[in-house]
């Protein structure tokens, strides 16, 4: 049985990453608007992967007894600006879930919740991955200027 502090902050993520599943989707559409339809793909793919993380936290709290809840989502920003900003948006907002991950580990591990804290290393490890993918394509795009640019969104449209 899970504890009802780590209940809240585990349905707290379930909040956050779906909110990050609509940042995502917003900046695809508006990356699409502009005919980066490779980069758009990229990110209608990484939306649905932030769904997922929600749904994997709330398949586990049921697991342990828990409820889970679809609590309301703020509305995300609109317009970043040019590609680079967008990419460089995503990289510093990986690097903000990777904190909130973290707190809830600290969380866990103060509740002596062993299954939990079991279960948010995968999440743990997952961050390591988005931060440096998000920073890769922002290197890329620093190095490609607007000739290369087409030929990134070519390769993302690959995902
Ligand atoms: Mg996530």
């Amino acid at each position: 049985m899970i504890s009802d502090k780590l209940q809240q902050a585990i349905n707290d993520q379930i909040t956050a990453e779906l909110w990050s599943s609509n940042l995502y989707l917003s900046m695809s559409f508006y990356l699409k608007a502009k005919g980066l339809n490779g980069m758009a793909h990229w990110l209608k793919k990484q939306s649905e992967e932030e769904n997922e993380h929600a749904c994997e936290m709330a398949d586990f709290l049921i697991k342990r007894g828990g409820i889970a809840k679809v609590d309301k989502i703020d509305v995300v920003p609109q317009g970043w600006g040019t590609v680079v900003e967008l990419f460089e948006h995503i990289y510093k907002h990986e690097c903000h879930v990777s904190k909130l991950i973290d707190n809830l580990v600290a969380i866990a591990a103060e509740e002596k919740d062993n299954a939990t804290q079991d279960f948010l290393w995968g999440f743990v490890r997952e961050q390591v991955e988005e931060e440096e993918s998000a920073q890769e394509i922002v290197d890329k795009l620093h190095l490609a200027g607007d000739a290369g640019l087409l030929f990134l969104d070519e390769k993302l449209g690959q995902r």
